[in-house]
């Protein structure tokens, strides 16, 4: 019997209704396979958290969060908070001081959908994008000055460090070593921006003489964008720094069906922190409260997970579990264009994984 625990942070808005139906899921694991249990606990750190203490999170959060083997989070953000604190004070600390820096996205198209590109179905549609998670556009350095001003203005400093950016680059093509394509596409703005040229298109160029198998492309930011829409089938593992990787895969997302079903894992590789695990998507204000909220995206990161543990066969499990409920067609959420509620496609997905397991 292997015993992992897991903080929850199911978060705000859809978040904690999408969570309740992940947590069902664990369960129906436990339930169906012997092997495994979870002790879940939950941490209320959200926006309400934060409004009654002025604070994303307790001072000692990150250490109460470091003792558990894995972090479960739901969505994060409410309209009275601004984003800039929901976000930098809890999700961002946590990617940084557990060392998550690699951001796995796959933009995989599941059976039983269509996507919105004409003529594409799930053969053209199975790539991942790794996104830096740690640096790059997203650093803490920069700030607002002469506010009241004429004079006001705002600076962003982008950190590329040569160790921050061989590691995600080298993750990259250890992936690509796994994968069937063995292709690695690199984002880059090379014709504009200092970090990218010659840095990251240097360090790519490096790492790569170490994997002869794998052929290495190298495009630019806005033209990569396109190709996603218009030549999908050719990617396998694309590399991207933090902010171009959260741009393309909102992209991604939305060609394989939408942010509803797109999970995502921000992973510490070497394993001496606990690794997070989350959809995608925000905290959907525009739905929150209705319990129509897709599930699925939730409930993906969780076979993620299970891959992340070496559980493979459970991770298969669940993702084919979701892919029988698309394929069957009868319980979709109204972002599917169905009429189901979370907990109705939750409820189905669960069912799914004790019939495989039977
Ligand atoms: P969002 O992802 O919350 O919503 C974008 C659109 O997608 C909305 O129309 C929403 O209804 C829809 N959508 C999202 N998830 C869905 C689901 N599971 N099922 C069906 N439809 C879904 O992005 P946003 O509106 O830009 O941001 C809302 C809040 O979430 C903000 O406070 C933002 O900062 C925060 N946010 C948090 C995270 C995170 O927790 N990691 C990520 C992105 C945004
Ligand atoms: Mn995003």
């Amino acid at each position: 019997m292997q015993h992992y625990s897991i903080a929850v942070i199911p978060g705000d808005g859809i978040g904690p209704e999408v969570m309740d139906e992940g947590l069902k899921v664990l369960k129906a694991i436990e339930e169906s396979h012997g092997g495994v249990r979870f002790a879940c606990d939950e941490k209320p750190w959200n926006c309400d958290y934060y409004l009654k203490n002025g604070r994303m999170m307790p001072e000692n959060g990150l250490d109460v969060l470091k003792n558990y083997d894995l972090i479960l989070l739901g969505a994060i953000g409410a309209p009275g908070v601004p984003d800039h604190i929901s976000v930098w004070e809890l999700i961002l600390p946590i990617r940084r001081a557990f060392q998550q820096y690699v951001n796995l996205r796959p933009v995989k198209l599941l059976r039983g959908l269509e996507s919105p590109l004409r003529y594409k179905n799930h053969d053209d549609l199975d790539f991942v994008v790794v996104r830096e998670n740690t640096e790059g556009e997203y650093s803490n350095m920069g700030g607002r000055m002469h506010q009241g001003t004429p004079y006001e203005m705002a600076v962003q400093n982008n950190v590329f460090t040569r160790y921050g950016t061989e590691r995600i680059i080298k993750y990259a093509y250890d992936l690509a070593e796994k994968r069937p394509k063995k292709r690695l596409t690199a984002a880059t703005k090379s014709n504009g921006i200092n970090h990218s040229m010659p840095f990251w298109d240097e360090i790519v160029k490096e790492v790569g003489k170490d994997h002869p198998g794998i052929q290495t492309n190298l495009y630019h930011i806005d033209a990569l964008a396109a190709y996603f829409i218009t030549r999908p089938e050719e990617f396998d593992v694309v590399v991207a720094s933090n902010l171009f990787g959260d741009i393309l895969t909102d992209l991604g997302a939305a060609v394989v069906g939408g942010l509803g079903l797109a999970p995502s894992a921000n992973i510490n590789p070497e394993r001496n922190f606990p690794s997070m695990f989350e959809p995608i998507h925000g905290s959907a204000p525009d739905i929150a409260g209705k319990g129509i909220a897709n599930p699925i995206a939730q409930i993906w990161s969780l076979s993620m997970m299970m891959d992340h543990l070496g559980h493979y066969e459970i991770g298969k499990v669940i993702l084919d579990a979701i892919e029988q409920v698309l394929i069957d067609g009868k319980v979709q959420t109204p972002d599917l264009g169905g009429r189901a509620t979370t907990k109705e496609l939750g409820d189905e997905i669960v069912r799914q994984i004790h019939l495989a397991t039977r």
